[in-house]
């Protein structure tokens, strides 16, 4: 995959051997443009608070923590104890504990009792809950705070004309209400990009 002449981010053997990891398990991580992107954004920002929902093995929370500063943190939400423990093990590998804090539970069940704010949120969990997860954390952006969502084009089913078949129809509903929702509302900015499976990028202009 490239563009104009520029192949993937290089990536050192601690990520290769993640996505080797996450290619066997059938874990869906970030593609790795989608990982330079955050840093990139990240660098930019500056941001002081990261949140993530859904670390998964803590791929795309390792490329975030590399390019934080300072005092800044990622804080990561996972729900399954597996994921959550298997992420440990590699922030701990990685040496970026210090710059994460993980929780475990149903984002749904700890978003409520957050504190803000985030200037930065990463929404990669259960495609079927992002307009959820996002009504509970639009109060704890601030203004100028960023918030992404991967996976929004859905392998492209998001943009297809025509029929879907049955069992993608209420996924790709339930992602275009997420669409319509950043595209609608009077306090965001948003744009779709066509990188990886699709990120939708939102900044909170008031
Ligand atoms: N961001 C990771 C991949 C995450 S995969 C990366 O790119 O490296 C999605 C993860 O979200 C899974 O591990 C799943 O267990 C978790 N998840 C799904 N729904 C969740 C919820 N409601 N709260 C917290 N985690 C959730
Ligand atoms: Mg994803």
């Amino acid at each position: 995959m490239s563009a104009g002449g520029f192949s993937l981010p290089v990536r050192d053997d601690f990520l290769l051997a993640l996505e080797e990891r996450a290619r066997k398990d059938y874990i869906p991580i970030i593609k790795a443009e989608v990982g330079q992107f955050l840093q990139i954004l990240i660098k930019a920002k500056k941001p002081k608070r990261i949140l993530e929902i859904g670390t998964a093995i803590g791929y795309s929370t390792i490329w975030m923590a590399r390019a934080v500063e300072g005092e800044a943190e990622v804080i990561t939400i996972e729900k399954d104890a597996e994921m959550y423990l298997a992420a440990r093990e590699n922030f701990q590998a990685a040496g970026l504990s210090e710059k994460i804090r993980q929780k475990y539970g149903d984002a749904l069940e700890i978003l409520p009792y957050l504190k803000g704010d985030f200037d930065f949120v990463f929404i990669d969990a259960a495609k079927g809950q992002y307009l959820n997860y996002l009504e509970l954390l639009m109060d704890l952006v601030p203004v100028g705070g960023l918030i992404l969502a991967d996976n929004v084009l859905y392998r492209g089913y998001v943009e297809k004309e025509g029929q879907i078949a049955h069992k993608r129809r209420t996924m790709v509903r339930t992602l275009q209400k997420y669409l319509d929702f950043i595209q609608d509302h009077p306090c965001l900015d948003s744009l779709v990009l066509n990188l990886g499976d699709g990120l939708a990028l939102s900044v909170k202009k008031d």
